[in-house]
């Protein structure tokens, strides 16, 4: 299997070297040239196995270059003792939904699932492809991406990690699980603004040619973790009944993975895509026109807080399947701020389905479901719940409906317990801990609880535009 830029850059390279690259050289993101198909049969024998066989039988369609040896071994070191239940992502039924709980990670958030997974690629890959040089993986983060990276490529060999976040744009929990990070090859900076600069100022490091030749000569090359897509997408597959799923979304990175399973066979009807009071992706999937140009709102679930949202340009790719088309809408995005894609929009309307919920439909979702099932949702997650049941309420479509949840309640404490009607004001982040499991019955993470007596290691702060000079101090470190 072969992959390319969604903007056309001629090269066509191995699972390893996209992995080791993470962004193409045009500035565009590695697709695969095809979907590898699964029948009916071979997916419903997926039933029996664990998840790491499961995980292991995917990936090998898509990593041809790696043995399944090494598969196995990536996967059972990804997956093996860090997560704390055995099925790494159960399915719960909660009221009439199903919810697939994707937070059993070490960090209590869904990109786990694929950032466990990636250093061990990624080391593989190092080795397979000989290279010499220190990979530095430069992150953006709307607040969980950046715990889950550093969290898997803490004191990876021959690889060092740098991560970005919106300073006062993350959750007081989120905040101190990065900055408390141990690890010889870690850098942790706040940037003063929201998490599209950041993300911006990371592109922009990966497209500096002066930038890269200054750091070839400190034998180090750039890397990307950002928001890959998962492949791992599992659910709970009837037998060849279309089930939907609602994934709230902010870099469209777990809703482009259930779509790559619909592609490869998986019996998936609607993909429910949901979104906070920043609606672009609502707005998009509705007309087909991508405007950027809006005001940027704080919400509790930061990690949706995004305008560009950049794995959709992925989405882009695998319907228009045109890279010119691909690379002038990007273009229009950075230079005007809007690009029309309406060309695409029954291809959009045939596979995804669109809603939002702000901060005051998000809090009555919590309290409305924890007063009806005992169930407690985190912010994003009570995003999600509440657009399939929109989606259930306008559409009529009663087929089974998986809601994909993406972090532990116990990340966004405080806002779960304002929705639940507590007063956290004489509260610190580990009396709403306690608080929370009062009600909630859930168990604390055991390292979110552990928190309290981390040290802070990284009180560094930058500007927008000094995320340059901090990525080469950082490599020459
Ligand atoms: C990252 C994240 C999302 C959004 O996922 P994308 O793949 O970026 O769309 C939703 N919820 C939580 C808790 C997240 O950490």
């Amino acid at each position: 299997m072969d992959y390319f830029s969604t903007r056309g850059a001629t090269e066509r390279v191995s699972s390893a070297e996209a992995i080791l690259k993470g962004l193409a050289s045009d500035g565009g993101l590695f697709v695969p040239a095809s979907f590898p198909q699964m029948t009916l049969p071979e997916i419903e024998a997926l039933r029996d196995l664990s998840y790491e066989e499961r995980a292991v039988h995917i990936l090998r369609l898509y990593l041809t270059d790696y043995t399944e040896e090494e598969l196995k071994g990536c996967v059972s070191r990804a997956y093996g003792h860090t997560f704390d239940d055995v099925r790494r992502a159960p399915v719960r039924a909660v009221g009439d939904l199903e919810v697939l709980e994707l937070w059993h990670g070490p960090t209590s958030a869904f990109k786990d699932m694929a950032l466990q997974l990636l250093p061990q690629l990624m080391s593989t890959a190092r080795a397979k492809t000989g290279e010499q040089d220190t990979i530095l993986i430069l992150v953006a983060t709307s607040g969980d991406t950046g715990k889950a990276a550093l969290d898997g490529f803490a004191d990876a060999e021959g690889i060092r990690i740098m991560v970005f976040y919106p300073d006062g744009g993350v959750s007081p929990v989120q905040r101190l699980q990065m900055v408390t990070q141990e690890g010889a090859n870690v850098s942790v900076v706040a940037v003063r603004g929201n998490f599209d600069d950041a993300q911006r100022g990371v592109k922009e490091i990966f497209g500096d040619t002066a930038m890269a030749k200054e750091l070839a000569a400190l034998h180090t090359k750039l890397s990307s973790a950002n928001s890959i897509c998962c492949l791992l997408a599992d659910g709970k597959i009837e037998a060849g009944d279309p089930v939907n799923f609602t994934v709230p979304t902010g870099n469209f990175g777990n809703i482009l993975a259930g779509y790559y399973a619909k592609r490869m066979g998986l019996p998936v009807g609607k993909l429910v895509c949901a979104s906070n009071a920043n609606n672009v992706l609502t707005d998009f999937l509705q007309t087909g026109i991508y405007d950027r140009q809006r005001d940027f709102y704080q919400t509790m679930s930061p990690s949706m807080d995004i305008l560009v949202s950049s794995n959709l340009e992925r989405l882009l790719y695998h319907l228009a399947e045109d890279t010119r088309q691909v690379a002038a809408w990007m273009q229009e995005l950075t230079t005007v701020g809007k690009y029309n894609a309406s060309s695409l929009l029954p291809a959009l309307r045939e596979n995804f389905w669109a809603a939002f919920a702000d901060d005051r439909a998000t809090e009555e979702e919590i309290r409305a479901v924890y007063e009806r099932t005992e169930y407690t949702l985190d912010t994003h997650t009570a995003v999600a719940y509440r657009a399939a049941e929109d989606y259930r309420r306008e559409t009529g479509d009663a087929r089974p409906m998986v809601v994909l949840s993406t972090a532990s309640p116990y990340k966004f404490g405080a806002s779960v317990l304002h929705a639940l009607g507590e007063d956290t004001a004489q509260m610190d982040e580990f009396a709403q801990m306690e608080c929370l499991h009062a009600r909630s019955k859930m168990e604390i993470p055991v390292r979110l609880a552990a928190l309290r007596t981390a040290v802070v290691l990284h009180e560094g702060v930058c500007e927008k535009d000094g995320m340059h000079a901090a990525v080469l101090s950082f490599a020459e470190a």
